[in-house]
């Protein structure tokens, strides 16, 4: 029987998320999800323990990471699934992509002081559940509780985007490192999200050729990220391209998610799901 509920994006307190690796699988499983991965931002300190807990619900599992990646000037994210969470490697790559968040929060909240909202720093790192990784997520859960914003959302458009007063652009990993780093520990790499970056026609070609050439192989199509007709126009550029699918929520938290673990549409049954392709590393 092929797996259909397969979440294969989500986040945990690892990275920018609210639940636990453990919580997050038991919510999946209860949800009915079948195949799952927990893919935080640049780190795979939680891969173990939500291996262990998806065995425990009797759901199978695919290490997960979502790293990020920058491309013609703007931040791609590329998830990387079923490699080996031991491969020396890649846990150097994701070391390196890590480093330099701390600075850059540092001038986060500098920028933040500027127009008058002070402690950002302190404020963040007390949500960020690992030190390593405080986030822009962590800035905005901050600045709601200050009761500067209602919810998140309103953050990043006022303060943490591009030209506003919180936003420092910053240099993540190349896009053939990171493609490189999840093949070469026996993983297959996936283009996260497509339809949120601002990419021009020109450099949406170039991202998925370079891709392609860099030995990725697939592309999330339905997406807590994506509108019903971008997963029309994915599945097309997936097969435009011969990319095999991908599908996950991209869940962060049961307060700030409108997408639940396992919940999206299945993928078009045209397209080859990734999952198809990895079932060696299935757990
Ligand atoms: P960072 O890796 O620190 O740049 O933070 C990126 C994270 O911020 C993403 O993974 C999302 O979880 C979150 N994020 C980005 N844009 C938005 C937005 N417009 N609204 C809410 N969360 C966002
Ligand atoms: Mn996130
Ligand atoms: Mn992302
Ligand atoms: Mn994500």
């Amino acid at each position: 029987m092929s797996i259909l509920n397969a979440d294969l994006h989500c986040h945990s307190v690892v990275s920018d998320g609210t639940l636990t690796p453990e919580d997050l699988a038991a919510r999946a499983a209860a949800n009915g999800v079948e195949l799952w991965s927990l893919t935080d931002h640049d780190e795979i300190g939680g891969q173990e323990r939500a291996a262990a807990a998806a065995r425990s619900h009797g759901m199978k599992y695919l290490t997960g990471v979502e790293i990020s990646v920058t491309f013609a000037g703007q931040t791609v994210h590329i998830v990387g699934l079923g490699f080996d969470d031991e491969d020396e490697r890649i846990r150097q790559g994701l070391s390196d992509t890590r480093g330099g968040r701390g600075e850059r929060a540092v001038q986060i909240a500098a920028g933040l002081a500027q127009v008058g909202i002070h402690g950002a720093y302190e404020g963040a790192l007390k949500f960020a559940g690992n030190p390593d990784l405080v986030s822009r997520t962590h800035f905005a859960r901050f600045l709601v509780e200050s009761g500067v914003c209602q919810d998140t959302s309103e953050v990043f458009r006022r303060f943490l985007t591009e030209g506003k007063p919180g936003y420092v652009p910053h240099l993540w990993a190349s896009l053939g490192h990171a493609v490189r780093w999840i093949t070469e520990a026996g993983g297959l790499a996936v283009i996260a999200h497509p339809a949120r970056y601002r990419f021009t026609p020109t450099e949406e070609y170039a991202l998925f050729t370079e891709f392609k050439a860099h030995g990725g192989t697939g592309v999330e199509v339905v997406t807590g990220s994506h509108t019903a007709a971008e997963y029309v126009t994915y599945a097309e550029t997936a097969r435009e391209f011969g990319l095999a699918a991908s599908r996950g929520s991209d869940f962060h938290s049961p307060d700030e998610s409108h997408t639940d673990l396992g919940q999206l549409p299945y993928l078009p049954g045209t397209l080859t799901p990734v999952w198809d392709l990895l079932a060696d590393r299935i757990r």
